[in-house]
């Protein structure tokens, strides 16, 4: 626990990616309308959640207005809304939802992290951004003792995770896990992948992902953890 905290210090005072920390300052100075009476986080977003957690809620990287703008994953937009949403309809939230990190929010068995830590402009990280990032997940990853099932939201995550995954098991994964939504993947002794779509409003609000198949997802998980 102590050195998952630790971790998460690091995080926070990171600075491997000039681009993403220039523009996560760049945000938190220039801010939208509505926040203009918010100080902004404006750095490396550490992770959240529980360190115990058996299933790891892996997204693909802070909000510009949302979690650099909060300072916590998830925390201030409408994927968010999603997220903890659902994650309070089956029990592994205190609220049904996440405004700040002032907001009491606990969560039970579930730890969010991302493919990478900082806002990346357009929502697009460069390769070499994500690998630099990647250490940390593996750390977490490492940290993490409980954790059984992973569930990637988006297809990046989805690839990052197997990347990494290939990586600690030095050897491909054949026949390579496909991306799509709900799907599951067997990774090791006990250890699940699960795929969904990024619960983005480019998806919710063309229908792509709806609450019950969001939902779905959290089903498949916890029918993994029996
Ligand atoms: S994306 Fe990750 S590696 Fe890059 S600056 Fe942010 S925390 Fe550091």
């Amino acid at each position: 626990m102590q050195e998952l905290s630790e971790l998460q210090n690091e995080i926070t005072s990171c600075v491997r990616c000039p681009r993403l920390i220039n523009h996560c300052r760049d945000v938190a100075i220039i801010k939208r309308r509505m926040y203009m009476d918010w100080v902004y986080w404006g750095k490396p977003v550490p992770s959240f959640g529980d360190p115990e957690a058996q299933i790891l809620l892996l997204g693909l990287a802070p909000a510009a207005h949302g979690a650099n703008r909060t300072g916590r994953m998830f925390t201030g937009d409408r994927s968010g809304d999603w997220v903890y949403k659902t994650l309070y309809k089956y029990g592994y939230a205190r609220h049904g939802y996440s405004n700040s990190r002032c907001d009491g929010q606990k969560l039970h068995n579930v730890y969010i992290t991302g493919a990478i830590h900082c806002a990346p402009p357009f929502n697009k990280p460069t390769p070499e951004e994500l690998s630099n990032c990647s250490s940390y997940l593996i750390r977490e990853l490492q940290l993490l003792k409980k954790l059984k099932v992973i569930i990637a939201l988006g297809g990046i995550a989805f690839r990052t995770y197997l990347s990494l995954f290939s990586r600690l098991n030095l050897q491909p994964l054949s026949p390579k896990p496909q991306f799509g939504h709900n799907l599951k993947y067997q990774l090791g002794a006990g250890n699940w992948l699960i795929a969904s779509y990024h619960p983005s409003q480019q998806n919710t609000q063309t229908g792509r992902l709806t609450e019950e198949m969001f939902g779905q997802v959290f089903q498949t998980a916890e029918s993994l953890l029996l």
